[in-house]
């Protein structure tokens, strides 16, 4: 039998560094968001849709896992990206391949019996929408161009981009991302977040991540402190009297604007997109106080961003 001799030195003992980047689970992460949204719907006012965005998530992960591994930035391109403080999946560098929209065709199938009015028409006019138009669309969603953008069919474009990313993000290594110079984006796709999160368990414990609103990537801030201008000061914190206190609007009052916090150690299910979307109630009460929402969810386009 080969004996292999260890060296001094040679085993390190586990890194108790934080990880400043979480990739997603790319095999879990959107099933758990459908029994999210599932158990968030019990009773809930906007139960309905609720239910509708679980089938949406469920057909999620069937798409994920029933696609190919994605190709990839190839090796060069990624160290580049390393060395220049750049996203290596930056929505505006990457060059889409067609099997988002594929993806997005298996979407709209697997959706489409559970679909209202509204929706059903939003995935036929969808379905009659040409590789062109569907990139235009892509590229007006991600560059955040809403005006006169076809609000009941974006969400489903949104879920498409998601999965698309989520596989992309999931297939690279820790070591292929570096922290951006501009700390409110995702290092991993330079998107603007849904929400944050406080996590809880081992050497997470207590730490805050922004939650990527499209490769669902989560990267490492520090508390009380704004997501969008950074500031410090005039941070406060809002909830609904008698909502789910796992669930806060993080404001401030140097720039005027909010994000949504959630907290792990108030309820371990929670999920930034799904628990985003049910709170719904918590943005009209920050938008009546005059606050703007820093980051999209991309599963919801309230009329008034339609501006
Ligand atoms: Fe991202
Ligand atoms: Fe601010």
């Amino acid at each position: 039998m080969a004996t292999t001799i260890i060296e001094p030195g040679f085993i390190q003992p586990p890194s108790i560094e934080p990880p400043f980047l979480r990739q997603p689970n790319a095999t879990l992460l959107f099933g758990e968001r459908s029994r999210r949204l599932m158990s968030l719907a019990e009773g809930h006012t906007m139960a309905d849709f609720l239910r509708f965005m679980g089938h949406l998530a469920e057909a999620q992960q069937h798409t994920l896992d029933s696609q190919a591994a994605p190709v990839l930035p190839d090796a060069e391109q990624i160290m580049l990206c390393k060395d220049h403080g750049m996203p290596p999946l930056g929505t505006q560098t990457l060059r889409r391949d067609s099997t988002w929209r594929e993806g997005l065709s298996t979407l709209l199938e697997q959706v489409a019996g559970q679909a209202n009015q509204t929706t059903s028409a939003a995935i036929a006019r969808l379905q009659t929408l040409s590789a062109t138009e569907l990139e235009a669309f892509a590229d007006r969603l991600l560059g955040g161009d809403y005006a006169g953008m076809d609000l009941a069919a974006a969400p489903l474009i949104g879920a498409a981009l998601q999965v698309y990313w989520v596989r992309l993000v999931s297939a690279l290594e820790p070591d292929d991302f570096t922290r951006l110079d501009v700390h409110t984006l995702c290092p991993a796709c330079g998107s603007l977040p849904t929400a944050s999160v406080v996590r809880i368990g081992g050497v997470e414990q207590g730490l805050r991540y922004l939650h990527c609103s499209l490769c669902e990537s989560e990267w490492n801030m520090v508390r009380i402190k704004c997501s969008h201008c950074e500031s410090t000061k005039g941070i406060a914190y809002f909830n609904i009297e008698g909502g789910d206190d796992a669930v806060k609007a993080e404001a401030c009052d140097e720039c005027n604007s909010y994000l949504k916090i959630l907290y792990m150690e108030k309820n371990m299910a929670v999920d930034p997109i799904a628990d985003d979307l049910a709170s719904l109630a918590l943005d009209i009460l920050m938008d009546e106080a005059g606050y703007q929402r820093i980051g999209p969810n991309l599963l919801l386009f309230p009329a008034e961003q339609d501006a």
